[in-house]
């Protein structure tokens, strides 16, 4: 429970403009009615969020419908935005010594020429993201969780909500068990939510045609320690190595494609994915030694959600269950972690009505900025509209040589876009 005991002496706000955390979530709930709160889904924003309200006073249960802590999932980059929160949780250094820091996002084609050679430090010195997997950020938030009390009950799938003669939400699990009622309801499920189509707030769900293969392995000295690297060849090609934490020295291999194109690699021999592998990154040849089966590389989907907002009475929906993306962008793990920080201290502040309706109204910029970007991005790495590619081609290289947009672009990377023209970093 190292996390808590940072809390005591914790009240800091952060350097950064516009990075600070609020007002302190950790000091007790004053004047405020303690609330029953049930928050559905344990990936990143449920135990987030859990942990904040938890400190606050507020009595959680914490409902996931695995039936067991499981490693599951690849690297992913935590960006300042999300080390901004965890910070916030008291859980920044141990996460530190986990993680391991990335300087910079290289992309270049497979020609060598060079796209992207986007610097952290460029926007502000000694800024840097985190490769890290997505079990470590899992077992610390619930550690955490665990160490204050929060009920987290695995193995309950929530298929429905009901509302009782207040209107307070109540769940059904898969057995026809009821939980509640609950004074606020926070759905965070991810993606494929099965809460979000009956919250009442209307809700578009599309599922991107092309996803990607993942494989974690051995670092191997071929791939620089504190670099995302990426290689592209037309729009239809794009392979991602990402430095995956210190304590294994681990990497993230992903690999674009189509999702309709998985059975069929699946039936191909792997040396025809390396060769194709190897024309992109030709320095992959020893950490690929380490893929002897289609069995160690998994496929990812993903999706695109959008909301109005993200409240309905009694309720918040927070992290992918509410806005997911494509990974383009990186932001997937560091929105969730804004959501849940915003919600914490804006419960805090306000009677849970107002809280909820600024929630959505606090959110919206920065989440409309990255659902904007992601979808204007997406096609011209991961398509089959190939002149995308050579207009990609053309335009990156120049912008690089152009400091205000090199500038814009690592401050979109870093996660702190909250506009066109405005950036909270
Ligand atoms: C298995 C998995 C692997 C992932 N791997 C990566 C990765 O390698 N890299 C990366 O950048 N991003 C990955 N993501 C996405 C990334 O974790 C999310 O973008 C980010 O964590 C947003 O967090 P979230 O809490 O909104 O959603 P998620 O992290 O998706 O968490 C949602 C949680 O809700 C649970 N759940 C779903 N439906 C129900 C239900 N009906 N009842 C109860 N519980 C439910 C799920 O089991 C899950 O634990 C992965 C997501 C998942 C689910």
């Amino acid at each position: 429970m190292a996390g808590r005991a940072r809390h005591a002496d914790r009240g800091e706000t952060q350097g950064k403009k516009g990075l600070t955390t609020g007002t302190a979530p950790f000091s007790p709930h004053l004047n405020k009615q303690i609330m029953r709160i049930a928050v559905v889904g344990s990936g990143t924003a449920g135990p987030a969020a859990a942990i904040l309200l938890a400190l606050q006073g507020h009595n959680v249960t914490l409902m996931e419908r695995a039936p067991r802590r499981l490693p599951v999932g690849a690297g992913f980059l935590l960006q300042p935005t999300g080390w901004s929160v965890l910070r916030e949780l008291g859980l920044e250094e141990i996460l530190r010594a986990q993680t391991t820091p990335i300087s910079k996002l290289y992309c270049r084609t497979r020609s060598g020429q060079v796209l992207l050679n986007l610097e952290y430090d460029e926007l502000s010195k000694g800024l840097a993201g985190a490769g890290t997997h997505r079990a470590t950020l899992l077992n610390l938030l619930l550690d955490t969780a665990a160490g204050l009390g929060i009920e987290l009950q695995w193995n309950t799938p929530i298929l429905r909500m009901s509302r009782d003669t207040d209107n307070r939400p109540c769940l059904w699990d898969e057995s026809d068990r009821m939980h509640g009622p609950f004074d606020l309801l926070l759905i965070c499920d991810g993606a494929n939510s099965t809460l979000r189509a009956q919250c009442g707030v209307p809700s578009r769900v599309d599922c991107y045609p092309w996803g990607a293969l993942w494989f974690i392995g051995k670092r191997t000295q071929d791939f620089d320690h504190h670099v995302l690297w990426q290689s592209v060849g037309s729009t239809r090609e794009l392979i991602g190595f990402l430095p995956t934490g210190t304590d294994d020295d681990l990497l993230s291999l992903f690999w674009s494609i189509r999702l309709d194109q998985i059975e069929a690699w699946r039936k191909t021999p792997l040396a025809v994915w390396k060769r194709q592998i190897l024309e992109l990154a030709p320095q992959a040849e020893t950490f690929l030694h380490q893929i002897t089966s289609h069995e160690q590389v998994t496929a990812a989907a993903y999706h695109d959600v959008r909301m109005p907002c993200w409240h309905a009475e009694r309720i918040a929906i927070l992290g992918d269950a509410g806005h997911a993306l494509s990974p383009q962008l990186g932001q997937g793990v560091n929105l969730a972690l804004m959501d849940a920080s915003a919600l914490a201290n804006l419960l805090h502040q306000h009677p849970l009505d107002k809280a909820l309706a600024l929630y959505s109204k606090q959110r919206r910029a920065h989440l409309n900025f990255y659902q904007f970007a992601t979808r204007w991005m997406t096609p011209f790495f991961q398509s089959d509209l190939l002149p995308l590619g050579w207009m990609r081609d053309l335009a990156f290289p120049c912008l690089m040589h152009i400091p205000w947009a090199r500038k814009e672009m690592v401050a979109t990377m870093a996660g702190g876009k909250t506009g066109l023209f405005s950036s909270m970093i």
